[in-house]
């Protein structure tokens, strides 16, 4: 079924698959395989050369996974994607398929903390510099652009600043300079589509609102299709040089007859082959049942998250509650530039009582769960400071918009009085 054109919550339901080949279950199934029967030796030859697509190993390609691919990746408006074992795989791939050792790229300051981590100190082992700028002003990253700049990397709604970035903005500065952005989406699937701004690759964790009911670790890779990567071939030797790793194939001519998927193809036949960090079948399966909800469940969480950003502001113990609905001036305008669903559902807040009085909120909530995750179908809550951020120095975390008295909140799906409820009563304490 052609689906690109379709509405968001037709084409979760329906893009990519039909009904099973081998069974007509409607339902997509499990394959739980490693493994695929070659139908002969050429058979096998010819997906080992990738003279014909097909599966062979399930830490490369699986059909469960395949679906899920084709549906976010028609979701985003993108031409493919790449399951994962997790969000921070989507990440560390998203970079490293096009930079090595010696190379360096340009990152938002407005990063997950694990995020930030990965960028500042495992990549830096690695030989790969992040350069990280502030997001304010888009100039900062061509200001931090040299030769050996392979890509930029920012996420669509950064928590806890919660200001959206400014896509349309500093995708244009890097296709000046023939460079691609990479967004992190996780958190406004269907609330944006960052390729319709200039993206060239967006990244999803799964684990959070795709998945939707808190069971399953993943992330997505897709490849917008839209960057041209042979026109900058001295920026990109590795797409467009013979790849040893591959008997000498060079990604950009290899991957011609298939359209322009260079990108994604290399990231599933060579990273993936390598370093490993597959999505499991079962996992997939999961985050397709929750893909068939999102856009519904997006529309409510927004509902909900803009109902408590606004009862939050009326409440004295409060000093700012952060929300996209909120904002004026500047970040108002790029949020809506940029989303046109809903403005997404976090909700940050400082108390007046500094860190004592966040710590003791989050002890009093009943209902909201204290945990380390957002995008779940029931309320969260966590004090960033000594959780998701603590591994960052203080100044690290002030860059990174955490005070020590921030709270954020995932809003959830629950009823909204029932929500608020638990909000007020825990306040009365804090
Ligand atoms: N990106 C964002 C925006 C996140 O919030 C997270 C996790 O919290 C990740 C990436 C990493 O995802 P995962 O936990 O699936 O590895």
């Amino acid at each position: 079924m052609a689906t690109n054109s379709k509405h968001p919550e037709t084409v979760v339901l329906h893009a990519g698959y039909r009904s099973d080949p081998a069974t007509n279950a409607v339902a997509v199934p499990i394959y739980q395989t490693t493994s695929f029967q070659f139908r002969d030796t050429q058979h096998a030859a010819n997906l080992f050369g990738l003279a014909e697509m097909g599966n062979i190993y399930s830490r490369i390609m699986n059909p469960t996974n395949d679906v899920l691919e084709q549906r976010v990746a028609a979701l985003e408006g993108g031409v493919a994607a790449l399951a994962l074992g997790s969000g921070q795989a989507a990440s560390l791939f998203a970079v490293q398929n096009i930079c090595h050792a010696g190379d360096n790229f340009v990152a938002s300051t407005d990063l997950y903390g694990g995020t930030w981590n990965l960028f500042a100190n495992t990549m830096k082992t690695m030989g790969i510099e992040c350069r990280f700028v502030d997001p304010a002003d888009p100039e900062n990253f061509r200001r931090a652009t040299d030769a050996k700049t392979r890509c930029y990397y920012a996420e669509t709604l950064p928590n806890p600043k919660l200001t959206v970035f400014p896509i349309a903005q500093v995708a244009k500065i890097g296709r000046e300079q023939g460079i691609p952005l990479i967004m992190d989406n996780t958190a406004a699937p269907v609330l944006c589509r960052p390729f319709d701004h200039g993206a060239a690759i967006v990244l999803h964790s799964t684990t959070k609102y795709i998945g939707g009911h808190g069971t399953s670790i993943g992330g997505i890779l897709v490849d917008g299709g839209n960057f041209d990567w042979e026109a900058h071939k001295n920026r990109f030797p590795m797409l467009n040089t013979p790849d040893p790793s591959y008997h000498g194939a060079v990604w950009t001519q290899a991957t011609k007859p298939m359209g322009p998927v260079a990108y994604i193809i290399k990231a599933r036949v060579t990273l993936l082959r390598d370093v490993g960090a597959p999505m499991s079948p079962f996992n997939a399966f999961m985050f397709i049942q929750g893909l068939e909800t999102l856009p519904l469940r997006m529309r409510v969480h927004c509902e909900n998250a803009n109902a408590v950003a606004k009862h939050l502001s009326a409440n004295p113990k409060i000093t700012k509650v952060i929300h996209p609905s909120l904002m004026t001036g500047e970040a108002r305008k790029r949020a809506d530039q940029h989303f046109s669903r809903g403005y997404g559902a976090l909700v940050g807040f400082e108390l007046k009582g500094g860190a004592d009085a966040g710590r003791k909120f989050i002890e009093d909530l009943k209902m909201f769960y204290h945990v380390a995750n957002i995008g779940d179908a029931r309320s969260l809550a966590i004090h960033p400071a000594s959780t998701t951020h603590s591994q960052l120095t203080a100044e690290e975390q002030a860059q990174t918009g955490v005070t020590p008295g921030y709270v954020r909140l995932s809003i959830g799906l629950e009823h909204i009085e029932d929500i608020l409820a638990d909000l007020d009563q825990a306040l009365a304490t804090a």
